[in-house]
């Protein structure tokens, strides 16, 4: 099956709770030629698990934030969610954090977490979705 490599974007901001600096996942990109229409924010379960597949790639050294990555609880409601969990309080943010998190983000405070190879089909099934946002670092 064919693969592309896909890019891991995240930022470091407090958590809300604990105040801890947290390392928050917030998008996917392609790390080839990028183009601005394929950015995915990563408030959905498919993006969450491409994403969590990536950081958990042996290879890298992004394991621990594979683990900080959780699917949706119970009481968050709506279409999107935050999947970030704060390493040392635990505490799960609702989507409005996440979403101040993604706009601080593409103003300048960014980094890329991780990168590994995705197959196509599955990178085009999630291509373009979660907030939709076009976005080239
Ligand atoms: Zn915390």
């Amino acid at each position: 099956m064919s693969t592309l490599r896909v890019d891991v974007f995240a930022c470091d901001m407090p958590c809300r709770q604990c105040s801890m600096p947290l390392r928050w996942v917030f998008g996917l990109l392609p790390s080839h030629r990028p183009d601005g229409s394929e950015f995915t924010t990563t408030d959905f379960p498919e993006a969450v698990d491409v994403a969590r597949r990536i950081l958990a790639d042996p290879t890298g050294d992004t394991m621990d934030l594979a683990a900080q990555l959780h699917d949706r609880p119970a009481w968050q409601r709506g279409r999107s969610f935050n999947p970030n969990t704060c390493g040392r309080c635990g505490h799960q943010a609702d989507w409005h954090v996440l979403d101040d998190v993604i706009h601080h983000a593409l103003h300048g405070r960014w980094l890329r977490a991780a990168e590994s190879r995705v197959p196509v089909p599955q990178w085009r099934a999630i291509r373009g979705r979660g907030q939709g946002i076009s976005w080239t670092p």
